[in-house]
């Protein structure tokens, strides 16, 4: 069924930064299917930006991996999405190229950093997407717009071709309306790949089963504590009795971890980014700015022009952490902490088989809301652990509070992605029937 495919989308959430030209498809697993790319994964020929102004008009000389095995599976990829710049966010509201909204209720943000992938999904604009989760920002996303997404067990899926942020983070992943087209988008995407030098040979090529019978599901109390707006709490309990209802057992575990878990993860995600943003010097790429002076007050001029606010933030959070004298008081103790939260998972690990809690502690907040830069930090509290750990973890839709949607995240062992995904399927037709 080779062919194009029409794409014009009404974009008046402005989940787009690029809409691309239609390429002929070729046949293969998502053949026909629409599919829309984070704009922090190079595409050739189509312009990247990272929502960033910094590469405004940089079109890469080549295809990330997904986006190759994308094209090679049929897929039609129709757009690059908005996102915060850089990934540095959770609304969606630093890109340089405006706010997206949430299709949900467009006077809210549709969560960050992919919130352009969410948000199309959510509109109905394309069955599916990729986005990129370093703290959270596929889990979040999906949890605010009431869709699907999976961040893969850290190795899973290859960055090659993926424009970093905080390297020992991130991972590529699905988004989608329903667990099956996410089962199916990463089945077309996690294959090995040796230009990811992390990456283990554990391709992903599974048909979800709703079948849990005897699952151990834990739930830890730290994720609906302090912060956690009990509404929110109340309705992912229900959720989690849902499991139990098709056959799951709850026990009550333990991430004592998690109180060191987001000043560990902002020291880290901010010392890689400082080192990975160094590369930016506004020359090739991004709008002419006008300098006569030395390189290095050039350079200066540029990434401050260029870069926003929230980027230059971190660039000088990070760039203090490694700094000498510094680096054994702030980056030496996250990776401290780092390594406590995963052996806190795979202790609990050795008696559940899943861990479930809220994906976010509330649901989307209004454009604009979020003004102090720790405010918004702390939202992500409870998706930055997976991270931390490198384990997958999956955030699925599980009812609503105030008209407006909320996640259930489950979260398991490395390399079990199948059974993540297992278990949202089950809670998902459960739930249908
Ligand atoms: N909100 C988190 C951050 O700003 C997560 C972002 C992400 O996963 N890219 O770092």
């Amino acid at each position: 069924m080779a062919g194009t495919l029409e794409f014009s989308p009404d974009d008046r959430y402005n989940a787009f930064i690029t809409t691309c030209r239609q390429a002929p498809f070729a046949d293969g697993p998502l053949a026909g299917t629409a599919v829309a790319v984070k704009d922090n994964i190079s595409t050739a020929g189509i312009q990247t930006t990272c929502g960033s102004r910094i590469l405004e008009g940089y079109i890469p000389p080549y295809d990330a991996y997904v986006v190759e095995l994308l094209r090679s599976s049929g897929a039609a990829i129709v757009g690059k999405t908005n996102m915060d710049e850089f990934g540095m966010g959770s609304t969606t509201e630093t890109s340089a190229f405006g706010p997206t909204r949430n299709p949900v209720d467009p006077g809210r943000v549709p969560g960050g950093s992919s919130g352009g992938s969410a948000a199309a999904v959510a509109a109905g604009l394309v069955p599916m997407a990729l986005g990129t989760d370093t703290g959270g920002s596929i889990r979040c996303p999906a949890a605010f717009c009431g869709i699907v997404g999976l961040k893969p067990t850290y190795g899973r899926v290859s960055r090659y071709g993926l424009i970093a942020y905080a390297n020992s983070l991130e991972q590529i992943g699905p988004m989608a309306r329903t667990v099956e087209d996410v089962s199916r988008l990463m089945s077309v995407i996690a294959k090995y790949d040796p230009r990811d030098s992390t990456m283990l040979d554990r391709p992903y090529d599974h048909r979800p089963s709703a079948e849990i019978k005897g699952l151990q599901v834990g739930v830890p109390e730290e994720y609906f504590g302090e912060g956690v707006d009990p509404r929110v709490a109340e309705t992912v309990k229900n959720a989690i009795g849902v499991l139990e209802d098709l056959g799951a057992t709850t026990v009550p575990v333990s991430i004592p971890g998690m109180r060191y878990a987001l000043a560990a993860y902002y020291v880290i995600c901010t010392s890689e980014a400082s080192s990975n943003l160094a590369r930016f010097d506004g020359v090739r790429y991004g709008p002419a700015v006008d300098t006569r002076k030395s390189w290095h007050e050039a350079y200066q001029d540029l990434r401050l022009e260029l870069f926003g606010p929230e980027v230059r933030r971190r660039i000088m959070l990070g760039t203090f952490a490694l700094s000498a004298g510094y680096a054994g008081r702030y980056y030496a103790k996250a990776q401290v902490a780092r390594r406590n939260i995963q052996q806190d998972f795979e202790r609990a690990f050795r008696e559940v088989d899943i861990i479930a809690g809220p994906t976010m502690p509330t649901v989307a907040f209004r454009l604009g809301e979020k003004t102090d830069p720790l405010s918004m930090y702390l939202s992500d509290i409870l998706t930055v652990p997976a991270n931390l750990a490198g384990i997958p973890s999956i955030s699925v839709p599980c009812g609503r509070v105030d008209g407006l949607p909320v996640g259930l995240q489950l979260m398991g062992r490395q390399f079990e992605d199948e059974r993540v995904v297992d278990a949202a399927y089950a809670y998902e037709q459960g739930v249908r029937a």
